[in-house]
């Protein structure tokens, strides 16, 4: 399975720092999923690194379940993977971005699926609200405006 990956969304970075800084000292861990060629969502997933992958198991009891790689904190801010890491990685897609204090947008490092680091692209994506608003909906308000 090979997805097409171009980056990460600027938002969705900072959302998973934020994130792992707002878990601290606990650490934090999700899933990444992508939309458009480009990840935009973090599914957050319970447990320690220890419990990761039975948690892990559950999730993929889920229909539709298709992850692109995975986002964890290291609060002792040693962003290399763990053996524990490593086994998960080769479970769960391509990116994993390991992030660690001070949590700003170079204190992150992804690793591909065997915990090698690879480059990830941060990309500037405008987020729409179009989830509620379809093509039918706008076109009426054209309508209602000319
Ligand atoms: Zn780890």
């Amino acid at each position: 399975m090979s997805r097409k990956v171009r980056g990460i969304a600027r938002d969705t970075l900072k959302f998973i720092l934020e994130a792992s800084r707002s878990s601290l000292p606990a650490e934090f861990a999700g899933l990444l999923q992508v939309e458009n060629e480009i990840i935009t969502e973090v599914l957050i997933l319970p447990g320690t690194e220890n419990s990761r992958m039975s948690a892990l198991i559950r999730l993929y009891m889920l229909p539709n379940m298709q992850v692109a790689g995975s986002a964890h904190s290291h609060p002792s801010g040693v962003l290399r993977p763990s053996e524990p890491d490593i086994q998960f990685f080769s479970r769960t897609g391509d990116y994993h971005i390991i992030v660690g204090p001070p949590f700003d947008e170079h204190s992150w490092v992804c690793f591909d699926a065997t915990g090698d680091r690879r480059d990830l692209a941060i990309l500037d994506v405008e987020f729409k609200d179009d989830d509620f608003e379809g093509d039918d909906f706008e076109d009426d308000l054209d309508e209602d405006f000319s």
